[in-house]
């Protein structure tokens, strides 16, 4: 009897394309490449082109495509446990919790799995302890958001987003939301009243372009919140945990905030983990029964999370991102007035205003990853650039290059 042991033909990047164009919802709009492998901050599409990663999974990658010490954890922990539900305890939580409330120098830790859960978290905490600890009179609680803030895409998330193309026909929304200028102590003060409970922010707004706010801001905001018996909620899901030079966009102006929302490269960019870690004055409020989730703090989460807390706790990569990051910021500037019109960076993050007349931030990204270079943009003509903190002196190099190559090539379209 023969035994036919040949697989079929591999597909080809089209028919990648197509399948998934096909069969699943156009809820993105990506660039026509298709990955099969990466190794720290370098991919493979499957004709065996290499690129850099300069998205890094939105910094969900912060250590690289494959981080052998995470592959290793994570493959111990597949082989003893994966899933408990919380209904019992499990051997990973406490020492991932105890961990990285130590690295936040709080109290405690609401272990949930992706940004918008624990976002979505962070709000219910917020009103909870309004009610019962500030005393906000029954269903009056609000919560001050940012003008061009993104904290996700659950219903009530976007219930208080400012960009229209996330809020269109998903109406109606949830109350209780008041926004303002980002960047604006004055505008926040006059917002806060008797019935607010807190303030929801993002150190530096990532999906708005990398948008830093003015010097002493996050002071300010500290200030207003504690002279208000307001909560401030710091969304450090993109801008946390090495990003921007410092373990947190926060330390940046040593300020502390009440809840510090995690998520992204908490999971080491392997797994959706994601957490709210805040005092037992905060937190407390949650009670056995008023919120949960089936995978939040399983094991296999857990061991994971806490390898990322202890890669964080040397300062290394921390350095590493400030150093790669002055790098890229001063080969950036210097294409200022060739192309470029605006550089704005903290650590390994940047977000380029490029001249609109030249081309959009989608042309860009596709002339980069032509060069082998992938990219996102934002908004318009600003893309931003993230590479994963492991990459070398010699890949930023690259990165610039290909960059300056790009906008050359589009002064002639
Ligand atoms: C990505 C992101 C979120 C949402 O995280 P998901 O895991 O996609 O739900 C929330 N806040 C900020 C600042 C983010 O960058």
């Amino acid at each position: 009897m023969t035994v036919h042991t040949s697989t079929p033909p591999a597909l080809g990047s089209s028919e990648h394309i197509q399948l998934t164009e096909q069969w699943a919802a156009h809820n993105y709009h990506p660039l026509p490449v298709v990955l099969s492998s990466g190794d720290g901050a370098w991919v493979t599409d499957v004709d065996g082109k290499r690129y850099l990663d300069c998205l890094a999974g939105y910094s969900a990658l912060n250590f690289g495509h494959r981080n052998q010490r995470l592959l290793a954890v994570a493959h111990q922990q597949l082989e003893q446990l994966t899933l408990t539900s919380r209904a019992f305890f499990n051997d990973q939580l406490g020492l991932f919790a105890r961990d990285l409330a130590q690295m936040c120098g709080k109290d405690m830790v609401l272990p949930m799995n992706t940004g918008a859960e624990a976002v979505e978290t962070a709000l219910k905490v917020a009103r909870r302890w309004g009610y019962e600890v500030k005393g906000v009179p029954a269903d009056q609680a609000t919560i001050i958001v940012m003008d061009g803030n993104f904290h996700g895409r659950t219903t009530t998330i976007v219930s208080f987003s400012t960009d229209e193309v996330a809020r269109r026909h998903f109406a109606p929304f949830t109350t209780g939301f008041r926004t303002v200028p980002y960047g604006n102590a004055a505008a926040l003060e006059a917002a806060i009243d008797h019935t607010t409970v807190g303030v929801l922010i993002e150190p530096i707004q990532g999906e708005g372009g990398v948008i830093i706010p003015p010097e002493a801001y996050l002071q300010e905001v500290r200030a207003l919140c504690d002279r208000h018996r307001v909560l401030m909620m710091a969304d450090e899901i993109q801008s946390g945990l090495g990003r921007t030079g410092r373990t947190f966009a926060c330390d940046h102006e040593q300020v502390v905030p009440d809840m510090y929302i995690l998520g992204k490269a908490l999971g080491g960019g392997l797994y959706p983990v994601s957490a709210v870690v805040a005092d037992h004055d905060v937190l407390g409020v949650i009670t056995p029964g008023s919120h949960g989730s089936t995978f939040g703090g399983n094991p296999l989460a857990a061991a994971l999370g806490r390898e990322v807390v202890a890669m964080l706790s040397t300062g290394e990569i921390q350095q590493r991102s400030s150093e790669l990051g002055r790098q890229l910021h001063d080969g950036l500037e210097a294409l200022i007035g060739h192309g470029v019109e605006s550089v704005r960076s903290r650590g390994l993050w940047a977000g380029v205003d490029v001249n609109p007349e030249l081309l959009s931030g989608r042309q860009l990204c596709e002339s980069l990853l032509a060069r082998g270079v992938l990219a996102k943009d934002t908004h318009g003509s600003t893309i931003r650039l993230a590479p994963p903190l492991v990459a070398t002196e010699e890949d930023i190099a690259f990165l610039l290059t290909a960059f300056q190559s790009a906008l050359l090539d589009a002064k002639t379209w």
